[in-house]
C-alpha cells in the first residue's frame, strides 16, 4: 500500500454526501412508508478487505455464484487487464485521466491508490443495489474500507487473513500473474495490511476454502436479519397492530 500520492484537487479525500444522505436510516423508513415501491427490507453493505493472495478473490468468487440478492461492486481501476479479467465484469479498467475526471466530479465513495495504481467504488453502484433492495459487495482495500465505514458506518465488514505468511506467499508465487519484483511489493504492503484486522468486525482465516466460503455466507445470511435491513419489512407489521 502506498498512500495516496497525487493531488486531484478539491477531492484529496472523498466526499459521498449523496450515498450518505440515500442511504440514511430515518430517510430509508421514511420514504418505505410514503412509497410501495420501496424493497421492504435494506441491503447491506459488505466490505471485504484482504491481503493479496490471501483468496480473497476466490472466495469472493465462490459467495456471489452461491448466494441470491447479492450484487458485485465493480470498482474502476488504472490498472492493466489481467488474462481472463473482462471489462464490466472485474473491474472497469480506465486511464488515469478518465479516473481524475471522476474523482473531480465526485463520482466515488472511496478511491485509494493500492500497489500503485488507482481504485474506487463508483457511487452509482451502491445507489442501483439499494433501489434494488439488494445486497452488495465491496471487495477494497484498507484504505477504501476506512473512507467507507466514515460514510457509511452500519456497512459490514470482513478482513480475510491467510493462515500463515509464508502460505501467502506461496499463494502469491502459485499465482503466476505476478512479476517476483510485484510479489516482493505485495508481500511487503501484507504486512502493512494486515496490521489493520482489529478495524474489521469479521474476522475469517482462510485456511481450507470450503470452511472460508461457508463463514462468509453466514456473515453475509445473518447480517440480513439485523434490525436495519429488516425495519422497513417490520414497521409495516407493526402500522397493523395500532396504537
Ligand atoms: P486475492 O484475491 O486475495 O489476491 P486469490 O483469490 O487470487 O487471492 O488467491 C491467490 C491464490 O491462492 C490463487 O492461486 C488461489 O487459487 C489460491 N487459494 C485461494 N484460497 C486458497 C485456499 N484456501 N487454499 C489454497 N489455495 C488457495
Ligand atoms: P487486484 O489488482 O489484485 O485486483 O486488487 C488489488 C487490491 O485493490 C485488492 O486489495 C482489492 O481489494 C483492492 N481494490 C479493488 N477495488 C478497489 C476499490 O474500488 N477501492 C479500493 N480502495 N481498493 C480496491
Amino acid at each position: 500500500m502506498t498512500g495516496i500520492r497525487i493531488n486531484f484537487g478539491r477531492c484529496g479525500r472523498p466526499c459521498s454526501s449523496l450515498v450518505t444522505r440515500h442511504l440514511s436510516l430515518s430517510t430509508i423508513s421514511n420514504v418505505a412508508k410514503k412509497n410501495p415501491k420501496t424493497p421492504p427490507t435494506r441491503g447491506s453493505i459488505f466490505v471485504i478487505s484482504a491481503p493479496s493472495g490471501a483468496g480473497k478473490s476466490t472466495l469472493v468468487k465462490r459467495v456471489m455464484a452461491a448466494t441470491a440478492g447479492l450484487s458485485f461492486s465493480v470498482s474502476y481501476t488504472t490498472r492493466a487487464p489481467r488474462t481472463g479479467e473482462k471489462h464490466g465484469r472485474d473491474y472497469f479498467f480506465v486511464s488515469p485521466k478518465t479516473f481524475e475526471g471522476m474523482v473531480r466530479r465526485d463520482e466515488f465513495v472511496e478511491w485509494a491508490d493500492v500497489h500503485g495504481h488507482f481504485y474506487g467504488t463508483a457511487h452509482k453502484q451502491l445507489q442501483a443495489a439499494q433501489d434494488a433492495g439488494r445486497d452488495i459487495l465491496l471487495d477494497i482495500d484498507v484504505q477504501g474500507h476506512k473512507q467507507v465505514l466514515q460514510q457509511l458506518p452500519e456497512a459490514v465488514s470482513v478482513f480475510i487473513l491467510p493462515p500463515s505468511f509464508e502460505e501467502l506467499s506461496r499463494r502469491l508465487r502459485n499465482r503466476r500473474s505476478n512479476t517476483p519484483e510485484d510479489i516482493e511489493r505485495r508481500l511487503q504492503t501484507a504486512r502493512e495490511e494486515i496490521a489493520h484486522w482489529s478495524e474489521y468486525e469479521y474476522l475469517v482465516v482462510n485456511d481450507h476454502l470450503k470452511d472460508a466460503t461457508q463463514a462468509l455466507r453466514t456473515i453475509i445470511r445473518s447480517a440480513r436479519f439485523r434490525r436495519p435491513s429488516q425495519a422497513g419489512r417490520v414497521e409495516k407489521i407493526i402500522d397493523k397492530f395500532g396504537g
